[in-house]
């Protein structure tokens, strides 16, 4: 709980720096990160001595065990905005924030209806305030991070002493979500991508009924979630058997993320973090087959800031955990992409998966 107020509290420092005297927080994630409630209908409002939490019904029990004195608790029966337009004016504030990247027109709509209707707030667009907090871990959700990481290991190899040739990629996909919640995953992050042969030069495949032939890539995606927070991996398999040219591609790959994932710091900017796995596939002679960036930050959800990419100008924050995650796709022929999770801590990288990067042949 004493996380929730440290959150508040930098929140509260960015908004003053901001010239603002408080925030309308509607992303469910930003509002699980500031009060701790991790159910699907909120809204919080933040002002420099107060922290307001409105919920409905469903929550009545859940949200004061979840929020505590984070914040004040108001289970509301009917709507949730008529509640905040009788609140809002007993804030005495002047100019409120609202997240415009969170919002649909239609609320934003209602923002300033409600202030045309003799409220006396101005509301003022916001980005990412509560999304650069989120950047730096502290331990709780490092420590949540590292066990969704540990959960997603157990599981994928669980799963792959399970996978036969003839199988399809649904199969797969299902075996592994299966084993997923055994292990003790909450949810799935993102659909699990399970893409064998030529579908694994496709990026973001779905798990398809192509049956899985030997001497062909597979190549799995997943993550586990873990106190609401998440992992994301990736490994390329080879089916029965690898040829010469499945071992050369993949070697090319390993070496990229090794680069990567071993010379990545904090304070680095996020073009360059991606160009120590970019640079190495472009002298191996395949940087046209490597068209995605190389990775995110991760946390409560599985893409957030920041960016490794070759746009990405913002220094990585020390305390970030990100994904290195480089790739090779050979279009009608097959893909390689072998993602990891790092801490990125004042020593230096520190590289959260553990399992084997090696060509494994499995089935
Ligand atoms: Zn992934
Ligand atoms: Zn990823």
């Amino acid at each position: 709980m004493r996380s929730q107020h440290q959150r508040l509290a930098a929140l509260r420092t960015s908004l003053e720096a901001s010239g603002l005297d408080g925030l309308l927080v509607t992303a469910l994630p930003n509002i699980r990160y500031l009060t701790g409630f991790s159910g699907s209908s909120a809204l919080l409002v933040v002002t420099p001595s107060e922290a307001v939490f409105l919920t409905d019904f469903r929550y009545a029990t859940q949200a004061p065990e979840e929020v505590g004195d984070a914040a004040h608790v108001v289970i509301d029966g009917s709507s949730l905005w008529k509640r905040l337009w009788e609140i809002l004016p007993e804030l005495e504030v002047e100019s409120l924030a609202f997240e415009s990247a969170h919002m649909t027109h239609a609320d934003t709509q209602r923002l300033f209806d409600a202030a045309k209707g003799g409220g006396k707030w101005e509301w003022r667009p916001s980005v990412n305030l509560v999304e650069t907090l989120r950047e730096q871990k502290d331990q709780s959700e490092i420590d949540a991070i590292t066990a969704a990481v540990s959960v997603a290991e157990i599981a994928l190899e669980r799963t792959i002493a399970q996978v036969e040739v003839g199988q399809t990629e649904l199969e797969i996909a299902g075996i592994l979500e299966c084993e997923l919640r055994a292990a003790g995953s909450e949810s799935h992050p993102f659909e699990v991508i399970v893409a064998s042969g030529p579908r694994s030069a496709l990026p973001h495949a779905r798990a398809s009924e192509r049956i899985i032939r030997p001497d062909e890539f597979l190549l799995i995606d997943f993550g586990a979630v873990v106190r609401g927070y998440c992992s994301d991996i990736t490994r390329t398999f080879a089916v029965a058997s690898a040829s010469p040219e499945m071992q050369e591609i993949h070697d090319i790959v390993r070496e990229a993320n090794a680069s990567a994932s071993g010379g990545v710091r904090a304070g680095m900017r996020g073009r360059d973090a991606d160009a120590l796995a970019r640079g190495y596939i472009q002298r191996r002679g395949w940087g046209e087959a490597f068209g995605h960036s190389l990775g995110h930050g991760i946390g409560l959800e599985v893409h957030e800031a920041p960016r490794l990419a070759k746009t990405a100008d913002a220094p990585l924050p020390q305390g970030a955990v990100v994904t290195i995650e480089p790739g090779i796709y050979r279009p009608g022929w097959g893909g390689v992409r072998i993602e990891d999770d790092v801490l990125l801590t004042r020593e230096g990288p520190q590289v959260l998966t553990a399992f084997s990067r090696d060509l494994m042949v499995i089935g």
